[in-house]
This record gives structure tokens, C-alpha cells and sequence, in this order.
């Protein structure tokens, strides 16, 4: 398997698959430590992804640099991803004792009543490359902290981050018989489905996401898919600051060249400020500067898949065809690397496939409502439900709003945002099951009913 640098189209290196074999033998080695990793003491595990947190900030800058040449983005982008999976480390190990613990529940009377917490056994954490340690840490650290083996399957387009994970987890202490990598494209992620595991935790694209579920459905074991977006801004006609909203607008469209699952992908702004909103938008936009990834001074990087050029081409171009504006970007640069220019689009609606199909990347749409009830309209006018973002001075007007959203997540005032103390969570194609919180740390228990009579 070739790794290739997004930014250069150079090959960094070259790496053998796993094979069916392989991936057999690792099942049987996960088997079986699982078992005695089980009968380990809580404190001990929490001990282990102590030590990972603390070699992820001592190994930060090859971690960073690794991830930035893999995928393509930006590098002080590399290092907030790090920080962000240590702040979301330092809640599991802060919290997962408490939830773990065993709970007395009736401690009175003839029949006593406790439950406890049990591992599900060897999971599979079949992952995406946009956010590979935030979004890998949400399933492994509390799988591994709950008494799990973890079969890691890492994105084709991140593999060297997920060999850094995994030889930083087992310097940590985690033994190998606990935590393996599947290593390969989709065919290799399909043998994970051929085995008898006792759960399946994916983050990916809907239609993997949606085949994998069908696919282990026979197995009655759980499975949580956290899959893709087309998340809604709504700008309201009380907005205070316009500039900050458009601002942050911008931020939550291209962070990550707009490959984040919770991107912004559309905007609906209430007539009375959409020109000065519309303005402030791209004054900012043409602000942004594209470029090499490894350069302080870059904001948006590559796009990790060749392929996505022409796909975001399209969605352009079939909304210019259906009578959208191009105020802003709209092209492929010239040159080598994956780009494509932040864009922005008007005199859009839902006919066109750009307010309706996850973009993933620093494209967006920007449609004018007249009042709460058409932005509400247009916001759920969708497949997705992974999060929806208000605007505006009335924290009544917008939760009347958010309360309309058939969402995971809803923001008032921000967006693009994910908190390690609150559950994430998709809604129809966005996925279901939740990681975070502490229903992120029960996720990989099952709990078992003790009643103790005598
Ligand atoms: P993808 O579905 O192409 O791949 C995800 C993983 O599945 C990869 O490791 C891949 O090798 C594996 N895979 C592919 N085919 C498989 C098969 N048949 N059996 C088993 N495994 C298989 O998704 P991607 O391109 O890596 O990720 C981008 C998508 O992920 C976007 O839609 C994005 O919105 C979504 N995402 C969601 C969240 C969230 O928390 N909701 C977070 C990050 C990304």
C-alpha cells in the first residue's frame, strides 16, 4: 500500500496489508488477552493511558508532522488535534472509575440489587482519516479503560498515525494482546466483519457506515456508526455581531479544508443582515490563504483524496448550472497537490446536490430566509442529523429553533464543535449510538443485574 503526501503527490512509503491470515492470527492474540487484561484492575488500565497521554505531548512533533504529511492538513492544526485527544483523554481518565464502578442500587430489605459493568469483550474500531486521533480516541481509550481488546482498524489515508498510536499505547503498557492494527483499504476493514466480535464501533461515510451495519446485524452485538453531515448555520435578523458570526462561519466551512464531520456545509441567513453577512463572508474568504501545509502561515491545506477535487468540481458546477453565483473561489488551483480554493456560493437552494450532499471540503452555500419557520424548513429539509448551529442575540428565539432540530448536537452562537464531557451523537443518516461523556465510557460495558438474596 502506497502512502502519498496529499500536498506533494509524492509517495512517503510503502507498506504491506494485512491479509486474511494475518488478521486471523491477530483476532486469536486479542482473544485471548482480552481475557486477562478483563481481570486487570481498573486503576492499573487508567495507569496505561496516562502514560499514552503523556508520550502523546512528548512525541507531539513527529506525531503532528506524521499526520500533517499523511493527510494534509495544516500543521498547527496537527498539534490542536493532539491537544484536543488529550483534553478528551484526561475526561476518560478522570470519569471512567466512577462510571465503571459497581452501583448498589437497593440496599435494603430481603432481595439486595447492584449492577456491574462488564467489558463487551474484542470491539472493532473501524476509523476515518479526517480526525484520526480524536476520532480514534473516542472509541479506544474508554474500550481499553472498560477491559476491552480493541481491533483498530486505521483509514487507508492515515496508517502512519495509526502505527504511531499503536506503538505509543503499547510503550504505554497496554499489551499487544490487547490493541492490534488492521492494516489496509476497505477489504481489510471487511475481514474485521468476518469475525466473531463483540462489538463494532465505526466512524465513516454513510454508505460504509450503512453496509457495515447490515452486514454484523446478524451477529447481536452493538454497533454505533458515526457517520457524515450536511450541518446547518442559521443567521437570525438579531444577530449582535455579524462580523463574528461570519467570521466563525468561515472557521467552521474550511477548518480542515471543510473535512470535519460537524463542518458547516450550509448557510440560511434572515434577509435583513444576509448582504452585510454575505459581505463580511467573503472579505474574510479572500482572506484565506492556501498552500503548503507545513507553512506557519497556511490556513487551508490540501484535500486528503485526489478524487475530491472532481467531486466538489461537480457540485460547483451543477449549482452554477441550476443559477448559483460563484462569489468566491470555485476552482482547482494549478499546480501540484490536492487543493481546492475556499468557495462561496449564492442565489443557491435545495434543488442544487451542494446544499444537500455532504461537501467535505471548504464549499459552501449561502441561501437568504425571511423568518424562523423557512429556516427551520430548510434546515431539517435533509438526510442528516448531526448537528445544526443558531445565530443570534435571543437565547429564547434560537432554543425555540434547536428545539426543532432532529439533531445529535445543537449550537447556539458557535459551531463546529465537539466537547469531550457531552455526548456525540449522529441522528438518521448521521449515525446513532454515542461516544463522549460518560455515555461515551458505558458505550463499551454491558451492564449485568445482580439481585442477592439471603
Ligand atoms: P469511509 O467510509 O470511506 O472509510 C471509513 C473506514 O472504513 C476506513 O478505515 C475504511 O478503510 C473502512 N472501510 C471501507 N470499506 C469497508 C468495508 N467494506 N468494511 C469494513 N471497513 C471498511 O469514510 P472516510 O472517508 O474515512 O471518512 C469520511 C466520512 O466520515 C465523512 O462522511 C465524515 O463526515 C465521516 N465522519 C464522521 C464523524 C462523526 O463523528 N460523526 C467523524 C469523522 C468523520
Amino acid at each position: 500500500m502506497k502512502i502519498i503526501n496529499p500536498a506533494t503527490e509524492t509517495v512517503i512509503k510503502e507498506i504491506t496489508e494485512d491479509t486474511s491470515q494475518t488478521i486471523q492470527e491477530k483476532f486469536e492474540l486479542l482473544t485471548n488477552g482480552q481475557k486477562a487484561w478483563a481481570k486487570t484492575n481498573v486503576t492499573d488500565r487508567i495507569a496505561a493511558i496516562q502514560h499514552f497521554c503523556d508520550l502523546l505531548e512528548e512525541h507531539k512533533d513527529e506525531l503532528a508532522a506524521t499526520l500533517t504529511s499523511e493527510m494534509g492538513k495544516p500543521l498547527q492544526q496537527s498539534y490542536n488535534e493532539l491537544n484536543g485527544a488529550r483534553d478528551r483523554i484526561k475526561y476518560f481518565i478522570d470519569n471512567s472509575e466512577k462510571y465503571l464502578a459497581e452501583e448498589w442500587v437497593t440496599t435494603e430489605g430481603a432481595t439486595k440489587e447492584k449492577i456491574v459493568y462488564e467489558p463487551l469483550g474484542v470491539i472493532a474500531n473501524i476509523s476515518a482519516w479526517n480526525y484520526p486521533f480524536l476520532v480514534g480516541v473516542n472509541v479506544f481509550i474508554p474500550a481499553l479503560i472498560g477491559g476491552n481488546a480493541v481491533f483498530y482498524k486505521p483509514s487507508e489515508y492515515a496508517t502512519l498515525t495509526g502505527q504511531h498510536i499503536q506503538a505509543l499505547l503499547y510503550k504505554a503498557g497496554v499489551p499487544e494482546n490487547c490493541f492490534q492494527t488492521a492494516i489496509g483499504h476497505g477489504n481489510v476493514g471487511e475481514q474485521l466483519l468476518l469475525l466473531p466480535l463483540n462489538g463494532y464501533f465505526f466512524t465513516g461515510s454513510y454508505r460504509t457506515g450503512k453496509y457495515i451495519a447490515e452486514k454484523v446485524a446478524g451477529k447481536m452485538v452493538p454497533c454505533q456508526l458515526e457517520l457524515g453531515g450536511k450541518d446547518p448555520l442559521y443567521v437570525m435578523d438579531d444577530v449582535e455581531h455579524i462580523e463574528k458570526a461570519a467570521a466563525d462561519a468561515l472557521e467552521g466551512v474550511v477548518y480542515n479544508s471543510g473535512q470535519s464531520c460537524c463542518a458547516v456545509e450550509r448557510i440560511y441567513v434572515q434577509e435583513k443582515v444576509y448582504d452585510a453577512f454575505v459581505n463580511a463572508y467573503v472579505e474574510e474568504c479572500k482572506k484565506m490563504r492556501i498552500g503548503d501545509p507545513l507553512d506557519k502561515s497556511t490556513d487551508i491545506g490540501p484535500l486528503s483524496r485526489k478524487e475530491q477535487q472532481a467531486f466538489l468540481s461537480a457540485q460547483v458546477d451543477d449549482a452554477v448550472i441550476l443559477g448559483a453565483k460563484v462569489l468566491c473561489g470555485g476552482r482547482i488551483p494549478a499546480g501540484k497537490g490536492y487543493y481546492f480554493e475556499p468557495t462561496v456560493l449564492v442565489n443557491v437552494n435545495h434543488q442544487m446536490k451542494v446544499m444537500t450532499e455532504e461537501s467535505f471540503g471548504p464549499v459552501v452555500g449561502i441561501q437568504k430566509v425571511s423568518d424562523d419557520a423557512e429556516a427551520i424548513q430548510l434546515m431539517q429539509d435533509t438526510v442528516y442529523g448531526l448537528t445544526a448551529s443558531v445565530y443570534s442575540k435571543s437565547f429564547e428565539r434560537a432554543e425555540a429553533v434547536m428545539q426543532q432540530m432532529n439533531t445529535g448536537t445543537v449550537y447556539w452562537n458557535c459551531c463546529d464543535r465537539v466537547s469531550g464531557t457531552l455526548p456525540w451523537s449522529g441522528r438518521k443518516n448521521s449515525g446513532f449510538g454515542a461516544t463522549l461523556s460518560y455515555q461515551g465510557i458505558r458505550a463499551f460495558v454491558q451492564p449485568k443485574a445482580y439481585h442477592i438474596r439471603g
